[in-house]
């Protein structure tokens, strides 16, 4: 089932989400409902407030199109630093350049609680600081200086050719 993904302004955006303590049908259809969103909604990752639930869940799509399911996740090691332009579903026609660690290794707990880690690069390393900020009631837009439309982008691309 298709959720409705709230936009900024909504005040559910600002709040700080709840660990997961039960890893039963309503997580899993959350989940299922959270991969249909995003997959729809052609993003690269998806936080549960985002979608209403303050729960400490998230969506990533990892360089290889696998949506990665990461419950409770904490970031526990960085490497590097990337500068890059980052948007959010939440944030809709609104883009930012905002600096993140190259290199991100994250623990998190599976749809079952079996707690794993991941550690990722680039756009995904990206992804998963951009989506576990959510889980702490924080959007990009706070760590980028200004904010661009898309015919800005544009513009500043065609200067640069
Ligand atoms: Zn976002």
């Amino acid at each position: 089932m298709l959720r409705t993904i709230i936009t900024q302004g909504d005040p559910v955006l600002n709040k700080v989400s709840h660990p997961v303590t039960k890893f039963d049908q309503k997580l899993w259809d959350l989940l299922d409902d959270m991969r249909e969103t995003l997959t729809q909604s052609n993003g690269v990752g998806l936080a549960a407030p985002q979608v209403g639930i303050l729960r400490r869940v998230v969506l990533v799509i990892n360089a290889n199109d696998e949506v990665l399911e990461l419950i409770n996740p904490t970031i526990i090691h960085t490497e590097g630093e990337q500068e890059g332009l980052e948007g959010c579903l939440s944030v809709p026609g609104k883009w930012g350049n905002v600096k993140r660690p190259m290199k991100v290794r994250v623990r998190a707990q599976d749809r079952n609680g079996q707690w794993f880690e991941v550690e990722d690069e680039e756009l995904t390393a990206r992804c998963f600081c951009h989506e576990l900020d959510h889980l702490d009631g924080h959007l990009f837009s706070e760590l980028a200086d200004r904010l661009y439309t898309s015919e800005e982008l544009d513009a500043m691309m065609a200067e640069e050719e």
